[in-house]
């Protein structure tokens, strides 16, 4: 029996891994479960699932959690704070831990389970961008197991041997597969005008807000390319992107001998979620079978740089100087939060990127550790705001 904790459980991937998980009962335990706002639907989980804990970083919340949890007689303790997030990813309980918060604040909860030695199953993104040399660093001492679980990633480690060891030999290049989003087809004129409701309408995947609007500007495909780069150990130019509107071929490896693996199915997050959470055995995942004569045809297409110029800031971040990728991220988490919010027009979010990544530079300090790189974070984060507050004037 593998005991799980889920940092992020009432998002989007955190409902899916209990949905698979639902589907294991004799294989996997939940052990722990978390979440940042919603109060309900952590009690609801809770009472469902029975974990040994339950975190909420916030501690009026956890309180809140406690005593309704008591009032339903519930066993299940609840702990407040967010360094309760890294006690269930370190958990000595604990075998496999779902890394699904959005945003740099998974960045420490998912260190701790790279230093803990656990299976790692990484949809949280954003925490390797930030992380980069230093996530990989810690996998490696902690003797974890990363896991991709981010589709496309998923897919190009679906395409490699299991012996990590003779992946740079056979890789010539990956080529990562994009949706191109709700706006692949729409003037980019027009671009100024999207709400965010528009925004978050994916054609094909159904997410959460961030990684919605992620994939509407392609930032979301340049966080992949930047966590390709990590996972893999490529160098920018073996790292491809094409625009595959149907989403079914999920991503590819392009071998040195130029035979191309690809790892095609059904878009639907719990094939990700089954494999990593079975690797190197595969268990059902609910997704539907994918349907080869349903007449979809399965096209490709180059990404349009005047249509999604955020796509394009991966490849500046990664030539550019230490600490670009983290503050192409930062930078990226407020644009997005502020769009959300009404605050800043769709068009201005890879501008405003793109001005923070030209602008700023990492210093040396905050390139030697983890702190430094969460001073860069912050530091990027403020500078961004005054743009914000600039374009919106
Ligand atoms: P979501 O917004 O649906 O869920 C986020 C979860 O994290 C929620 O449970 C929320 O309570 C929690 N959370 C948010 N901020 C937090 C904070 N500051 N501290 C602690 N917990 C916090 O997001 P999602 O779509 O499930 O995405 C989660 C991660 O997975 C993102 O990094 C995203 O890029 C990645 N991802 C998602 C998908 C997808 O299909 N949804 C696919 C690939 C990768
Ligand atoms: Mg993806």
């Amino acid at each position: 029996m593998k005991r799980v904790s889920i940092l992020g459980s009432t998002g989007s991937i955190g409902t899916n891994t209990l949905d698979v998980l639902g589907r294991h009962p004799d294989r996997y335990e939940v052990f722990a479960l978390s979440a940042m706002n919603r109060v309900d639907e952590l009690l609801a989980q809770v009472l469902r699932w029975k974990p040994r804990l339950a975190v909420m970083p916030d501690e009026a919340k956890a309180h809140e959690l406690r005593a309704r949890l008591k009032e339903a007689g519930s066993r299940t303790e609840v702990l407040g704070g967010a360094q309760a997030l890294c006690d269930i990813a370190s958990h000595p309980g604990v075998d496999v831990v779902m890394a699904a918060i959005v945003g740099a604040a998974g960045l420490a909860p998912a260190l701790a389970a790279a230093r803990a030695g656990k299976r790692l199953l990484l949809a949280n993104k954003e925490a390797i961008v930030l992380g980069g040399a230093f996530f990989m660093h810690a996998v490696e001492e902690g003797g974890a197991t990363l896991l991709p679980i981010d589709s496309e990633h998923s897919a190009i480690f679906q395409c490699l041997p299991e012996d990590r060891t003779q992946w740079a030999r056979r890789i010539d290049h990956i080529v990562l597969t994009a949706s191109g989003g709700p706006f692949r087809t729409r003037d980019p004129r027009t671009l100024s005008d999207v709400t965010p409701e528009q925004a978050v309408a994916h054609p094909n995947w159904v997410m959460g807000r961030k990684i919605s609007v992620d994939s509407a500007t392609m930032m979301n495909k340049a966080l992949e390319v930047i966590e390709a780069r990590w996972l893999f150990d490529l160098k920018p130019d073996q790292i491809r992107v094409l625009i595959h509107p149907q989403s079914i071929v999920h991503s590819m490896v392009v071998c040195r001998d130029q035979s191309v693996l690809a790892q095609l199915g059904t878009p639907d997050m719990r094939v990700p979620i089954a494999y990593g959470l079975s690797f190197p055995e595969r268990i059902t995942s609910g997704a539907s079978r994918l349907d080869l004569l349903a007449g979809k045809d399965l096209s490709f297409e180059e990404a349009d740089e005047h249509r999604f110029p955020g796509l394009f800031l991966s490849w500046q971040a990664l030539r550019g100087a230490e600490g670009s990728a983290a503050i192409l991220n930062a930078a990226n988490e407020e644009t997005v939060a502020a769009f959300l919010d009404r605050g800043l027009r769709f068009d201005r979010i890879a501008q405003i990127n793109r001005q923070c990544l030209e602008e700023l530079q990492a210093t040396h300090d905050e390139v030697a550790s983890v702190d430094g790189l969460l001073s860069l974070d912050a530091r990027t984060r403020r500078h961004a705001q005054g743009l914000i507050v600039r374009a919106t004037r």
